[in-house]
């Protein structure tokens, strides 16, 4: 069977796995930093964390730390890039009601070429890559446009986080965020058959999901220590109600 798993190799990219990988991928698009923050004071803060300033949309702190080569973050995912692009200004057009939102969404996938998976798919490698995770191969071939289909699954919704924090303050807030990267894991072994994570930019949560495929789902259980990870992560640390309504998954459309 082909590999079908990669580890995180010293300058390799992981997206077209040749070497040179010295370009680091920004978690929030620097376009939706500038257009949220115009200008305005920004901190970066994880959760339970006070925030350090961040100086601009440039800074390190806004990027992921496992680089990817400058082709893979520039001309070959640039069509992937505005494809997103159109779908974060469509869902901004929407009164952040659920099903405007699916609408809009959905009229952006038709329409395209399915660029806008391209570019989550980027953002999701990239955060494999920085936990030092088992990145599905097939993954970076569809980031590089080699393969044109892989399971991802991607929707939006109005952000817990955000609509919490504007009902406490009042008025328009300026936020984005990533929500960080969240192995699903299956009963009753645990064992993983997929990742998932967000993206929120002002009220709206984007969130996107890598699932096995069969091949994949085996091929995993060769990862030992990754798998012996996940279980254990299942039982010492399970996501509470609140991950879950952050995360979004009562809205899983599957
Ligand atoms: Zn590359």
């Amino acid at each position: 069977m082909a590999r079908l798993f990669d580890g995180v190799q010293a300058n390799i990219c992981w997206i077209c796995r040749e070497p040179g990988a010295n370009s680091k991928e920004h978690k929030v698009k620097a376009s939706d930093i500038k257009r949220q923050f115009r200008g305005a004071g920004m901190f970066v803060a994880a959760e339970g964390e006070r925030g350090r300033p961040a100086q601009g949309p440039g800074s390190k702190h806004l990027k992921f730390q496992v680089p990817i080569c400058h082709t893979c973050n520039t001309t070959r995912t640039q069509s992937a890039d505005r494809a997103y692009d159109r779908v974060v200004r469509a869902v901004e057009q929407t009164t952040i009601n659920q099903s405007e939102i699916d609408a809009a969404v959905q009229a952006c996938l038709r329409q395209g070429d399915g660029g806008a998976f391209r570019y989550f798919g980027k953002l999701l490698g990239c955060q494999i890559a920085d936990a030092g995770h088992p990145i599905p191969r097939r993954l970076g071939r569809f980031v590089a446009g080699e393969v044109r289909n892989a399971p991802l699954h991607l929707w939006a919704r109005p952000d817990a986080t955000y609509a919490e924090m504007t009902s406490e303050r009042g008025g328009d807030i300026q936020y984005a965020a990533h929500g960080g990267l969240v192995i699903i894991t299956k009963k009753p072994k645990f064992l993983p058959v997929g990742y998932a994570s967000t993206t929120t930019i002002g009220p709206i949560q984007f969130h996107y999901r890598y699932s096995f495929g069969i091949f994949e789902k085996v091929a995993i259980r060769s990862c030992r220590d990754f798998t012996a990870e996940c279980a254990r992560a299942v039982v010492e640390t399970p996501m509470t109600a609140l991950d879950h309504r952050k995360y979004g998954y009562t809205l899983s459309p599957e």
